[in-house]
């Protein structure tokens, strides 16, 4: 059996793993364009900020990769030649294959106003931005950051890290309205001031103006202009679909796939940001762009593409991570509306999120500690957990098991609920 996979991300890698578990004599061979390889995409904020070394950020090492037994070919893969069975690759080479995964993820949504092709303009997709990034900032210096959602945040934090003065425009009156409610948006945006950063409500960039053909500053609607050297964006993302729109796939937002991660073409599979997989919770195909259903999704892939039938079975997505330097669990269904900063989806972000289930709303904390739950009548659909992370893993079981709440609802809905303290009972309760 010939196996072909495009992509080195955390889909692709994982579906090699699955494969070398049922077959170990099958050739693979994995295309990529990316000249790095494979590496931690949500680790590039790390390595932003300066907590972490770029050598930091690679999962595997040569010899992970010698024991998977697998060709790596650098490149870009142009067309899918159906009938043949066939990769085409840009410098003409030709790969055929029995089974193919596309894992080609997803890219930056480009800025598409005058300026944003000066020097100086920059998104946040892969390891050579960051270092773009971190060539050209410098101490003292002003950016302008636009956009919402995780990656503007980890623009911002980053920058505002190798001190330079960080403006940050939001379209709206708060921080990712389509997954925060008022209170947490408010909550990291206090943070986000006492770090030093300028926020700028009810802005939207314009125009990025040129001073000797780099940045020079942003032009806002209301005719403002921020004096700045360089300017950031994370304006939402796009599946890389070119591959599967030229092979004649079906596409949606994504490579439309079945429960085995199979597309309309019984030899093609798809995984991770570039597929739109069946959510069982919302009854429709969803995009996430988050790691851990990226790898479960390309493990599924892998083993169904040698042959060993199995569903994946998507489970409500989860995502740890930091706003405003406040650790942060997202689970499930928790969505309060719309963003005005990103169109469609963003990194590190899942579209199940946004859904807002027929639920109540409990919540307690202040500040730091917070934590929010859409209790339904039976099970809780989401939850928001910020600061104190101990009811992050229990709520994500009680979340993606469907656990029935019942016996705490009334408990959880009461007007002063110490919430935490009925969730530690209770998940204390369920694993005597
Ligand atoms: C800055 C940042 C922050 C993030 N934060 C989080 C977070 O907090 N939590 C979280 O869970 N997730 C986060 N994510 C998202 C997470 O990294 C992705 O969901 C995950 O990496 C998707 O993996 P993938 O394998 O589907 O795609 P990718 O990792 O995007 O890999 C796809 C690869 O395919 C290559 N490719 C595309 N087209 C072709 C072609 N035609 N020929 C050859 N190669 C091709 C690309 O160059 C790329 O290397 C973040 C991502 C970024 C960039």
């Amino acid at each position: 059996m010939k196996y072909a996979i495009v992509g080195t991300g955390v889909a692709g890698i994982a579906a090699i793993e699955a494969i070398r578990s049922v077959d170990a004599a099958g050739e693979i061979v994995m295309i990529g364009d990316d000249p790095h390889g494979f590496y931690s995409r949500p680790g590039l904020a790390y390595y932003l900020t300066g907590e972490l070394h770029d050598k930091a950020l690679y999962p595997r090492t040569a010899e992970d990769y010698r024991q998977m037994n697998f060709r790596y070919m650098k490149g870009r893969v142009k067309n899918v030649l159906r009938e043949a069975r066939a990769l085409e690759l840009e410098d003409q080479a030709s790969i055929p294959y029995d089974r193919l995964l596309i894992a080609t993820g997803a890219q930056a949504l480009p800025l598409e106003m005058p300026g944003a092709n000066l020097e100086g303009v920059f998104k946040l997709d892969h390891m050579d931005d960051a270092k773009r990034i971190l060539k050209h900032a410098r101490r003292g210096k002003t950016v302008v950051v636009v956009g919402g959602g995780i990656t503007a945040l980890e623009l911002t934090e980053g920058l505002l890290a190798r001190g330079m003065n960080v403006h940050y425009l939001l379209r709206g009156d708060r921080y990712w309205g389509s997954v925060l409610d008022e209170r947490e948006s408010k909550i990291v945006e206090a943070r986000l001031q006492v770090e030093g950063v300028t926020l700028h409500h009810h802005a939207e960039l314009t125009e990025v103006i040129g001073r000797k053909n780099r940045v020079g500053g942003a032009r806002l609607l209301d005719g403002k202009i921020i004096k700045c050297d360089m300017l950031a964006y994370a304006i939402g993302i796009r599946p890389r679909l070119e591959l599967a729109r030229q092979a004649g796939l079906e596409v949606e937002r994504g490579i439309l796939v079945d429960e085995c991660m199979r597309t309309n073409d019984p030899h093609i599979f798809a995984a991770g940001d570039v597929a739109q997989v069946y959510d069982p919770s919302s009854g429709r195909s969803v995009l996430d762009s988050l790691w851990g259903p990226a790898r479960q999704q390309g493990y599924a892939a892998g083993l169904n593409m040698a042959g060993r039938i199995t569903a994946y079975v998507k489970a409500p997505p989860f995502n740890v991570t930091r706003l405003a330097g406040l650790t942060t669990t997202i689970i499930g269904a928790v969505g309060s509306g719309h963003d005005e900063d990103v169109i469609g989806i963003a990194r590190g972000d899942s579209e199940t999120w946004r859904s807002l289930p027929e639920a109540m709303v409990a919540q307690s904390g202040f500040d730091v500690n917070h934590v929010r739950l859409l209790v339904g009548e039976k099970r809780v659909f989401g939850a928001v957990v910020m600061g104190d992370q101990k009811l992050s893993y229990p709520l994500q079981k009680i979340v993606s098991e469907g656990i029935d709440i019942s016996s705490i609802r009334e408990k959880l809905l009461a007007p002063d609920a110490r919430i935490g303290d009925v969730v530690v009972e209770f998940w204390a309760g369920l694993r005597n």
